[in-house]
């Protein structure tokens, strides 16, 4: 059986500050949550990190974190870039790669994709693998085709071990910051496809133990249909990652 993971994006919002103030306030408020049943992780901005790992450490906060992003490369000449190691010294376990707001402000593709997959595991990070359609893909009905051929790009080359710790989360970009969240037929449709998808290229084993989860405006009000749904292991929220108690009720969701 696989164990729910419930990652918040802070996305570009909270300064160190203010990250460490939210970090507290979620320590406190994860004390009414059975932690050990639901993993519960953080994606701050880069500039966070360094705030989080010692306020993780210092309250033993029952608290995974990572980055929203990183790098293809290891290090060198790449100016603005953050590595994998530089993310693995800060304490990170966790790295979004290719959350559509990078595939569409960012120009990041396939390629990319797959190269920061790479690099993630090659820093010891398991990688977050975001995927999902647009609006027009949804219309014309091609939402899952479109969506399975981000995860075989994402994933392409990954040997068994790789494919069998990776987790993958189906965000249609439709429902991302919109209020409109996918129905959860909808994404027990997407999450089923990628599970199916993954079995036919890693076989069992690997389908039946990646976390597939659902993001696009979820809520501590729509999070627990959404968890009733069998290939639905879990959320990636955004806006409702920012306040601790809203994040709290979410990883609290049974
Ligand atoms: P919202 O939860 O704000 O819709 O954002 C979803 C998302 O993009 C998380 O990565």
């Amino acid at each position: 059986t696989r164990t729910p993971l419930m990652a918040g994006n802070w996305k570009m919002n909270l300064d160190w500050k203010q990250g460490l103030a939210l970090v507290e306030e979620l320590g406190e408020t994860l004390k009414d949550v059975d932690t050990t049943r639901v993993e519960t992780v953080v994606l701050p901005p880069f500039v966070d990190l360094r705030t989080v790992q010692v306020a993780v450490d210092a309250g033993r906060l029952p608290l995974a974190y990572g980055a929203q992003d990183l790098s293809a490369h290891e290090s060198g000449a790449y100016t603005g870039e953050v590595s994998g190691p530089m993310l693995t010294a800060l304490g990170c376990t966790y790295v979004a790669v290719g959350h559509s707001e990078r595939r569409q402000y960012h120009g990041e593709d396939e390629a990319v994709t797959n190269a920061k997959v790479k690099a993630a595991f090659a820093a010891g990070l398991t990688p977050i693998l975001c995927v999902g359609e647009p609006l027009e893909e949804r219309q014309a009905g091609t939402h899952v085709t479109y969506t399975l051929a981000q995860l075989e790009g994402g994933i392409e080359g990954l040997d068994a071990a790789q494919a069998k710790s990776i987790v993958i989360a189906y965000e249609p970009v439709w429902a991302i910051g919109t209020g409109e969240v996918a129905t959860p037929d909808d994404a027990q449709e997407v999450c089923a496809a990628i599970r199916e998808a993954l079995r036919a290229l890693h076989g069992d084993e690997v389908a039946d133990a990646v976390r597939v989860l659902y993001g696009g405006s979820v809520k501590s009000s729509n999070v627990v249909e959404l968890m009733d749904k069998a290939d639905v292991d879990g959320a990636l929220v955004g806006g409702a990652s920012l306040k601790a108690e809203e994040f709290a009720k979410i990883a609290g969701y049974q």
